[in-house]
């Protein structure tokens, strides 16, 4: 069996932010050069998620606004966490939204549904963070 590691990483220019990662795994499994077997993708970080969905515009502001209704960032002091800190709610956004994805390769390629792709999630930006990428099989 092989296995392959890579880290991604991230520094969002805003707090929050939606990014198609899907390509950085594509090429993460090309060059495990696993034909057959499995791709875990996951964020390092407790206030980002990796997850699998649209990769439609309107669809990620309904993430944004519902993710706001659930957890709103502001006012800071509705948290009980934010006394150090001020990212209680994107310990909230990213335990709704996700810790990991696992994808299952196929002759050499990402095995999706229609229309699914792999996002990395940011509810804590403007800092250097990064996601784990782990390939599996032979
Ligand atoms: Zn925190």
């Amino acid at each position: 069996m092989k296995s392959y590691r890579k880290e991604l990483w991230f520094s969002t220019k805003q707090r929050r932010e939606l990014i198609n990662i899907t390509p950085d795994v594509e090429e993460a499994v090309a060059q495990s050069g696993v034909k057959e077997g499995m791709v875990l993708v996951n964020a390092m970080h407790i206030t980002a998620s990796v997850f699998i969905n649209d990769d439609e515009s309107g669809l990620h502001q309904d993430f944004e606004k519902w993710l706001e209704g659930l957890a709103p960032e502001k006012p800071y002091s509705q948290y009980n966490h934010n006394t150090a800190e001020d990212n209680a709610d994107a310990h909230l956004k990213r335990t709704i939204m996700g810790r990991e994805v696992v994808v299952a390769i196929t002759e050499g390629k990402l095995d999706f549904g229609p229309w699914e792709q792999i996002f990395y999630g940011e509810f804590d930006g403007k800092r250097k963070k990064r996601v784990l990428v782990k390939v599996i099989g032979e």
